[in-house]
């Protein structure tokens, strides 16, 4: 093992070295770039020891070089985070219609935000008792980290979560995830306004560096340092399971983005030795980054409502951490071009022959190519796609080349996203016994107006 312990640096360069412990707890850097690892270990000569890996075992070895936990106690806590999970291999991959797709939504909310929230909430847990700390976590959510992010953090000591959510404009299911948790740390604020304003108000609460300090407030979204860790670890899984299975030597991977969290370990996992020949990038409507792998130009749309709202983003937060890479690690560069997008709404790189990175592909699923693909995925093989899967299935099949296993990653289960397929496949064919039983469950949530000043009040009244 690598005797240096990995620090971890601000992308905007402007802030002294910090551990792993350190970055866990901070989210963002204080400079307002994000963090990220001194080095990124070389595993080539790992990966046949690692590749009969059952996931836990996994997940601990993929991690370790970038913590600064003794190991005993970072597989331990990976062991509890997965034992959640209700399949026995975590991520299983269903090798199905041409492609091979890894299931990520085996956690207690259903979606691939557990994978991640499940440790972060323990590793918050695990810091805290060390430090005898307190942790406020505040958040706006339209309807997947919110609750991913309560049921990561649900009942544990030192620990408060106060998540926002829009009065009347998340899904039902998503509603009752939320609010059906009655544990005394959590706090579901349903706010009178749209997603923006549950935003707008988290942001200036954060922006309030007194209350910041003074109330102990920490942030569960996607720039979580631990989180992109997390996900590294099925793309590993995943691979070595398919290059198993299909005696292939390396591999392609199709995942649908959003804010760039999960691409992003994917990215990571390939920097690590990881054979992975392609990453396709896939969008929906809101295609700003397919539109950047295409042309070289990051440049901000207007929102569109989609068939997949956890990919209904037009500024990918962790964006940033790829493009400090892209410009050579060079953190004067990146600031500059972090002004003219804060300036313009736009920044722009410019294309090499390859392309804008050769080892990232893009493409783009509408509402008629999620539809038409959950619903000839279903005729063809009788396995039910989510929309947000759809979308970077669509794409994966556009892109598949010389016999390369496409691994397309499944961020949802379909019974989470019912509208959807009920209009692409025109009945009502799937269903959760974890989704079917929250009708008619208790629940608790505080209704607020949409203002900072009444959320505040609040957070402050009920802080730890
Ligand atoms: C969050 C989410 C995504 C997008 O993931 P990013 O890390 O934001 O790119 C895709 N699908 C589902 C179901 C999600 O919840």
């Amino acid at each position: 093992m690598n005797a240096k312990a990995i620090s971890y640096f601000s992308t905007r360069g402007q802030t002294s070295p910090v551990s792993f412990s350190d970055a866990v707890m901070m989210g963002l850097a204080r400079d307002g770039g994000l963090l990220l690892p001194s080095a990124i270990p070389d595993v080539r000569d790992q990966l046949d020891a690692w590749s009969a890996l059952p996931y836990p075992a996994l997940a601990a070895a993929v991690m370790q070089p970038y913590v600064d936990l003794p190991p005993a106690d970072l597989r331990a806590l990976v062991d509890r985070s997965y034992a959640s999970f209700r399949h026995p291999e975590i991520a299983p991959v269903v090798s199905v219609g041409g492609v091979h797709i890894v299931e990520l939504f085996h956690g207690p909310t259903l979606a691939f935000k557990d994978v991640a929230l499940q440790l972060l909430g323990n590793m918050f847990e695990y810091l805290l008792a060390k430090s005898g700390g307190t942790l406020n976590l505040l958040g706006a959510t339209s309807g997947d980290t919110g609750s991913a992010a309560i049921h990561g953090v649900r009942g544990k000591d030192r620990i408060r979560i106060f998540i926002l959510h829009p009065k009347g404009r998340v899904s039902r299911s998503q509603e009752l995830q939320m609010t059906s948790v009655l544990d005394q740390n959590v706090h579901n604020l349903s706010v009178g306004g749209t997603f923006d304003d549950c935003q707008r108000i988290v942001k200036e609460l954060f922006n309030d560096l007194a209350l910041r300090d003074g109330c102990h407030l920490g942030s569960v979204n996607s720039i979580n340092w631990a989180r992109v860790l997390a996900q590294v670890v099925y793309y590993f899984y995943a691979a070595f399971v398919v290059m198993r299975r299909t005696g292939a030597r390396t591999v392609r991977f199709a995942v649908p983005t959003g804010n760039f969290g999960d691409i992003f370990a994917g990215w990571i996992a390939l920097r690590m030795g990881l054979p992975i020949s392609k990453l396709v990038l896939a969008t929906n409507e809101n295609n700003i980054l397919s539109r950047f792998f295409r042309t070289g130009e990051y440049r901000m749309g207007t929102v569109h409502t989609t068939l997949s709202p956890s990919m209904d983003i037009q500024v990918a937060s962790n964006f940033e951490r790829y493009l400090y890479y892209r410009v050579g690690e060079n953190a004067e560069r990146l600031r500059d071009l972090m002004a003219s997008f804060a300036r313009d709404g736009a920044l722009h790189i410019e294309p090499s022959r390859g392309g804008v990175d050769p080892l990232i592909e893009a493409g783009q699923g509408d509402r008629a190519a999620t539809l038409e693909t959950i619903r000839e995925f279903y005729r063809e093989s009788g396995y039910l796609l989510d929309p947000h899967t759809a979308v970077g299935v669509h794409v994966g099949r556009h892109h598949l080349a010389g016999g390369e296993p496409m691994i397309c990653l499944a961020t949802a289960h379909p019974a989470k996203f019912s509208a959807a397929i009920r209009e692409a496949i025109g009945e009502d064919v799937t269903h959760h016994p974890i989704l079917d039983a929250l009708e008619g469950a208790a629940t608790r949530a505080t209704t607020l107006p949409a203002e900072t000043a009444a959320v505040r009040d609040y957070v402050v009244g009920h802080v730890g």
